[in-house]
């Protein structure tokens, strides 16, 4: 899924090629016409002598004010995030093919950047999300704010059992309390020994 890969990107420990691709398999342009346009189908780093590795380290910021925007809707983060993605989406060049009926294809004249392909799947995320179509399956965790995957937004509120378990305490008179019963826990108990 996704919206699973782009958390584990933007979290430090995703594959960035395997989002980019994913992203555009399901925006579905078509790679057509290439023999016209071939220097402009390659992203704009890769024009540059850059790798899929460096485009990678480059935009991990970037994609962290998207996340922050997405899940927390607020307007700083929205500025820098909604500029980003409209910059990298837009700069995806298309023209269309007509197939049947009133079907058309758009085949893809200049892919922009690395960035391109993911900006588009948000970008088209969020008018899903403005049209009421779907929403956005992105919180963040409420003990420790990392960002996670949502089925339905408000259902799943902590990244791990773990993030659950300090909740717990916290409400239950604090770190006192949980380590407390941490000693009384046998398995605690033995890890201690070792
Ligand atoms: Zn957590």
């Amino acid at each position: 899924m996704i919206w699973g890969l782009l958390v584990d990107y933007a979290s430090g420990n995703g594959d960035f090629e395997e989002l980019v691709w994913a992203c555009v398999h399901v925006n579905g342009h078509w790679i057509y016409g290439a023999e016209r346009s071939l220097p402009n189908l390659e992203y704009r780093e890769i024009r540059e002598g850059l790798t899929l590795k460096d485009a990678a380290v480059k935009y991990q910021a970037d994609f962290k004010w998207v996340l922050l925007w997405l899940v927390h809707r607020n307007r700083e983060a929205g500025e820098t995030a909604l500029t980003f993605l409209w910059k990298h989406a837009k700069a995806i060049k298309t023209e269309p093919v007509l197939n049947d009926d009133l079907r058309y294809g758009k085949s893809l004249i200049d892919s922009g950047s690395a960035a391109s392909p993911i900006c588009e799947f948000i970008l088209d995320g969020i008018d899903r999300h403005n049209k009421g179509e779907g929403d956005i399956p992105l919180a963040a965790c409420k003990v420790c704010a990392k960002f996670m995957v949502v089925e339905r937004p408000g259902r799943k509120m902590y990244c791990s059992k773990n993030c659950g378990v300090k909740d717990f305490y916290a409400k239950r008179g604090g770190a006192k309390m949980y380590m407390r019963d941490l000693g009384q826990n046998p398995m605690f108990k033995k890890k201690q020994k070792k």
